[in-house]
């Protein structure tokens, strides 16, 4: 019998890992240009990890965690997050004895959520972010948020939507839990079910509803700037003031509250519209935590972090066609004429190889119409035809598969030749997109 994979997590395989690969690296990249280094952690935790962290009255403590009994009996959970994992890491080794602050990590791998699947919402998807800890400014909050702001470009994302609010300090937060406590309990009657208990635990929840008849009565609720305090508030607007003159636009989204427990002053999503209209939902989303060291038995030290899925970034760069070179192209496609002494051909391949081109050649000689098939079919960029005359003379035809332009090129100056005629043809691509 066939085994199907597991309902909510998907293969990928060959040509979408290219993709994945190139988003990955992007990230990476702009992580490091601010100097965030990666860190590794487990994908088992102990579960205690994560109800002491992301909290229990979030909804994946509650209901989203992949939560078992191993052989000892003890209580593990797959990671449903990477931050609780970091935070973790940098108690257990007390980086904070060693380093300045603010420690600086970034973090790539899979997470798990018992959610329910449809687009872009799967049981597993892989989560990249930063984390930065130790230092209590919105200069270390700002950078943060560029530096997700700087990711997107850099996969090239145009209309990014920034959505930004702050939950204040703990003050201002417990003066605005009230304040919708007693707001809501004389509407809940009328609201949902997740709402009545999401009052019970945090009202704050409540913001977050997706139910329409719900957003009527949430939008009539208490604002949070009315219940900041001037720390607060001063804090948010040094935020927003640093944001503007970075040029990072922003949209100010009063019920924005973000689904973990932990946040606290500035909390920010990243959403994107394509050019036909369609959301994709928030691609990535962070913000300040005030308690988080110190819950996970570290000094009171505070921290800012953002995380992005992959997969969303991937459906997203894969419908707008964001990256014109992350489709698993060849540059070469060698195609033997005739009768050609094929080890000779066979050479020449590998050579391109080590020259550091992704190159294929057809192992036995077929009609040219056939090649010409097999290249297009690998996406290749150009074709490079050898029969035992190009073997005698040394040289090589080459032909861009675009143009159907034709060169002959000794064998000699191929080194040179090949890195001006790939080069050339991924931006001439580029262009033509
Ligand atoms: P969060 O950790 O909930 O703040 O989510 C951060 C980002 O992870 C989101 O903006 C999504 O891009 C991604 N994400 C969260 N949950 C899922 C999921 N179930 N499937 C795919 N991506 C997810």
């Amino acid at each position: 019998m066939e085994v199907k994979p597991v309902k909510g997590t998907h293969d990928i395989l060959g040509a979408d890992i290219i993709l994945y690969q190139r988003i990955e690296d992007a990230l990476a990249k702009t992580a490091h240009t601010y100097g965030y280094l990666e860190f590794r952690t487990p994908i088992i935790e102990h579960t205690e990890l994560f109800s002491r962290s992301v909290g229990d009255s979030s909804d994946i403590v509650r209901k989203e965690m992949y939560t078992f009994l191993d052989k000892g009996n003890r209580s593990l959970t797959l990671r449903p997050e990477l931050t609780a994992g970091i935070i973790r890491t940098i108690v257990n080794n007390k980086l904070y004895a060693s380093q300045d602050f603010p420690i600086k990590a970034s973090y790539i791998g899979p997470a798990f959520r018992y959610e329910r699947p449809q687009a872009g919402r799967f049981r597993q998807f892989s989560q990249f972010g930063v984390e930065a800890v130790g230092l209590d400014s919105h200069l270390i909050d700002v950078e943060v948020i560029s530096l997700g702001y700087n990711a997107l470009k850099s996969l090239n994302f145009i209309d990014i939507t920034l959505k930004i609010n702050t939950l204040g300090d703990d003050e201002s937060r417990n003066n605005y839990r009230e304040a919708l406590r007693a707001y809501f309990s004389e509407h809940i009657k009328d609201m949902c079910s997740d709402c009545k208990e999401r009052l019970k635990i945090n009202p704050l929840r409540i913001l977050d509803c997706k139910v329409e008849e719900d957003q009527k009565i949430i939008k009539q609720a208490p604002r949070i700037q009315d219940y900041l305090t001037s720390d607060s508030k001063e804090r948010f607007s040094k935020t927003v003031n640093l944001l503007d003159s970075l040029k990072i636009k922003f949209d100010l989204d009063e019920n924005l509250v973000r689904g973990l427990d932990y946040y606290s002053e500035v909390v920010f999503e990243y959403h994107y519209i394509s050019r036909d209209g369609k959301s994709f939902g928030a691609l990535g989303a962070g913000g300040h935590y005030s308690h988080l060291v110190e819950e996970l038995g570290g000094p009171n030290l505070a921290g800012v972090g953002l995380s992005f899925g992959i997969e969303r970034l991937a459906q997203v760069v894969e419908n707008e066609k964001l990256l014109f070179d992350a489709f698993p192209f060849l540059a070469f496609y060698i195609m033997p004429i005739g009768d050609v002494n094929i080890e000779k051909v066979y050479e020449l391949n590998e050579k391109i190889h080590r020259l550091g081109y992704p190159s294929e050649m057809a192992y036995e000689s077929k009609s040219l119409k056939a090649l010409f098939k097999k290249a297009e079919k690998r996406s290749a960029l150009f074709a490079i035809l050898i029969g035992d005359e190009e073997l005698e003379k040394e040289v090589l035809t080459i032909k861009n598969l675009r143009t159907k332009e034709q060169t002959s090129v000794a064998l000699a100056d191929f080194d040179n030749v090949a890195n001006n005629i790939v080069e050339e043809e991924l931006v001439e691509l580029n262009e033509e997109r």
